[in-house]
């Protein structure tokens, strides 16, 4: 039969198969190299290029972590090498897209990986009780991002976000987006001039450059509570992970542009808040002329026709 398949192996004869990193470093090597193994599994799926013999997309797990080799009573010890904040949106698989396997991530998910209260108090559990194993956390942000959306389309027509219809759950996501969006609006208006909210392609670039820069905001929040209140070693990275490629990269790559394939990449969190200036810059001049794959919005809000009815 040909297949192009994606596998979790455990060998029973060698359940400590897949030690964890030593370091920053090796965590973030893991990562990428992990994903360097999802993108290219899925180029195969979209080409058609079927597995012969071996196959070539194996995720090695540690079969002591799933309890593959134990002692009565014992549980397997909860020992992730990352913590990752990533959107809830069910096109971005973390464990599958980062090729990691049981026991490797500690995951918080929620629309749009915006750090809500309830996420703070995830990643304090994880920084303390299993500080023993964490090396670094992540910030996700993805292309086509619907959170991020909505709270592009309310920035561009405020009249909907202030509908009765949209509700106290949404406005809680979308405030906490409305900073990234108007720093990476900024970006544009700077390097486009100021007629870009009516050049071709706005929203979209608009979109896409907001994601950067909401994965950024919440990277640079994160390194400085770290720093803060837990250990200085741990290392706050951030990308974004194009639906497209299957890649993640920061910056990531402008589709259509040639640059599709761009080198699989976690970036170090920023610095200074002078970063994100940098950041929305680079962003605009990368999306000048070039049109993204209009978002699809998870999130709708409802339109203005609704809002004046109500
Ligand atoms: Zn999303």
């Amino acid at each position: 039969m040909k297949t192009i398949d994606y596998i979790y192996r455990f060998d029973p004869n060698n359940p400590t198969v897949k030690p964890p990193p030593e370091d920053v470093e090796i965590a973030r090597q893991n990562l990428e190299d992990g994903n360097r193994l999802f993108s290219e599994w899925m180029k195969s799926c979209r080409s058609g290029t079927f597995s012969k013999g071996e196959p070539r997309y194996v995720v090695q797990c540690n079969g002591l972590e799933v309890g593959m080799v134990r002692t009565h009573g014992e549980l397997p010890k909860q020992a992730p090498f990352a913590v990752v904040v990533g959107c809830s949106d069910a096109r971005v698989p973390m464990e599958m897209l980062f090729g990691q396997g049981f026991n490797d991530l500690f995951v918080i998910r929620v629309a749009g990986n915006v750090l809500a209260d309830e996420c703070w108090g995830s990643i304090d559990y994880a920084l303390t009780a299993l500080a023993e194993s964490i090396k670094v956390v992540v910030v996700l942000g993805h292309s086509g991002c619907g959170a991020v959306t909505a709270s592009v389309d309310a920035y561009l027509k405020p009249l909907r976000y202030s509908s009765a219809k949209t509700s106290f759950m949404l406005r809680s996501i979308l405030h906490r987006l409305f900073i990234p969006v108007h720093q990476a609006a900024n970006g544009l208006v700077a390097n486009w001039g100021p007629d870009a909210p009516r050049m071709p392609g706005y929203r979209e670039a608009l979109i896409e450059s907001s994601v950067c820069l909401n994965a950024a905001q919440a990277a640079y929040s994160l390194q400085m509570e770290v720093e803060r209140s837990w250990r200085s070693e741990i290392q706050v990275l951030y990308g974004v992970y194009n639906l497209f490629t299957h890649q993640v990269s920061m910056p990531p790559p402008v589709i259509g542009t040639g640059s599709d394939e761009a080198r699989v990449n976690l970036a170090y969190a920023p610095t200074h808040p002078r970063d994100f200036d940098k950041l929305a810059t680079e962003m605009a001049m990368r999306l000048r002329g070039h049109h993204p794959p209009p978002a699809t919005a998870e999130i709708v809000l409802p339109s203005s026709s609704d809002a004046a009815t109500k």
